[in-house]
Formats: structure tokens, C-alpha cells, sequence
């Protein structure tokens, strides 16, 4: 991480630094920097703020254990504003939610219901299709991969916007679970992706 230009007598003493998770890119919280606190986090790879409440060097996680463990910091484009890409340790917040940004929890994508998945195996309920499922074994839930597979590909041929967005999910969902039942994660098959694509 190279050393940033970071004028810090422009901005009487303070950088305001917006934290981003670096994985799922969720901004987390903002916080404020003075020169050593941003010494003091690229050396140490634990964000550290100035804490303008407590008039110090505030280590984000010192008594929560929930550290913010350094992956990037970015400057923006007229060098005012810093943002730090970051893997939490734990919630980012004080009140214990992740984000100090309370957004309409609307986000929905694949890492959603993969931790619903994971969750499932961790904590089995009764009723549930996905511990169903588990329980059957890797070769059955593998078995359903090819089953879904197959019924998307007749979908395919169809016309039928709903059955083929059915069965493409149907597909999805049972991939994830294989995947889950399999101890993999899907941030191994992204992993595996990017390799490639940098190829
Ligand atoms: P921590 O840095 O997580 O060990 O928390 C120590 C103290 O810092 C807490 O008791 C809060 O007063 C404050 N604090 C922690 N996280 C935040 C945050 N995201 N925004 C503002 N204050 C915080
Ligand atoms: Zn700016
Ligand atoms: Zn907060
Ligand atoms: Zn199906």
C-alpha cells in the first residue's frame, strides 16, 4: 500500500475516512484521522481513528475485539476524504448491527442466501427443506444439482419466462446448498473466477 499525499494542514489536523467492507463493499462507518492515526493504521493494519469525543488515538475494536483488519485506503479525487477498505472482525457499530448505516434491509443477493444455507446446517429446524436436504447426503443433494440442471435445460427450449426464472433458481439454490454441504464457500468459487478473469 503505497503512502498517500494526505494534506492534512488543509484540513486543520483531520481526515474524515469512510469505511467500506472490502468484501461485501457495505459502507460501515465513518470516522476521522490525524497523521498518526493513519501511521498508526497502515502500521499496524488495524484502523485507527482520532476520536474527536475522546480527544485520542481510538484503535476501532480496542474494547469490542471488533477490529476493522486493513485491505486498501483510498484517496478521493481532491485529497480531503480517505476510504479504507476493510475486513471486520465483528459489527462495525457500537449498538451491535453491522453498519453504523441502518439501510431498508432490501439488499438481497447470492452471499444472502447462502448464509441462510449455512445457517440451516449450522442451526437445523424442523420442517426445512435445506436440512432435508442435507441430511440426505452430498451424492443425493449433488444428484438434485443435475435434476435442476436438466429441468432448466427444458425450460430452455421454452418460451415460458416464469418456469424457466423457476427453474433457474431451483437450480441456484440447490447449487449453493451442495456447495455448503460440500464445506465450500461461494467467496472460493468468486476466488477461483477472478483468477481466472485476470488472467
Ligand atoms: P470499540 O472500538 O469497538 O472497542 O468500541 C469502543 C467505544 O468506541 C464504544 O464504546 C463506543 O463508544 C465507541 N464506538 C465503537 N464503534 C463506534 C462507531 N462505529 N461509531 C462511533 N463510536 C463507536
Ligand atoms: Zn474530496
Ligand atoms: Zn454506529
Ligand atoms: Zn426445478
Amino acid at each position: 500500500m503505497k503512502d498517500l499525499t494526505i494534506n492534512f494542514t488543509k484540513l486543520n489536523g483531520l481526515v474524515p475516512c469512510v469505511v467500506q467492507d472490502a468484501r461485501t463493499s457495505r459502507v460501515l462507518m465513518l470516522g476521522f484521522m490525524n497523521e498518526e492515526a493513519y501511521q498508526k493504521t497502515l502500521q499496524y493494519k488495524k484502523v485507527t481513528f482520532f476520536s474527536r469525543s475522546k480527544q485520542r488515538l481510538w484503535t476501532k475494536g480496542e474494547t469490542s475485539g471488533n477490529f476493522l483488519e486493513l485491505v486498501d485506503i483510498l484517496l478521493d479525487c481532491d485529497q480531503d476524504t480517505l476510504l479504507i477498505k476493510a475486513n471486520p472482525k465483528g459489527p462495525a457499530c457500537h449498538t451491535g448491527a453491522d453498519t453504523c448505516f441502518n439501510e431498508k434491509n432490501d439488499h438481497w443477493d447470492l452471499s444472502s442466501l447462502e448464509a441462510i444455507i449455512k445457517d440451516r446446517k449450522a442451526n437445523p429446524q424442523a420442517g426445512s427443506y435445506t436440512n432435508k436436504l442435507l441430511e440426505s447426503g452430498i451424492n443425493k443433494v449433488a444428484q438434485k444439482v443435475g435434476e435442476e440442471a436438466v429441468e432448466l435445460v427444458i425450460e430452455a427450449k421454452d418460451d415460458n419466462k416464469e418456469l424457466f426464472l423457476g427453474e433457474a433458481s431451483d437450480l441456484l439454490y440447490h447449487y449453493l446448498v451442495l456447495l455448503t454441504a460440500k464445506g465450500y464457500s461461494l467467496n472460493e468459487v468468486l476466488d477461483v473466477l477472478k483468477k481466472r478473469h485476470s488472467k
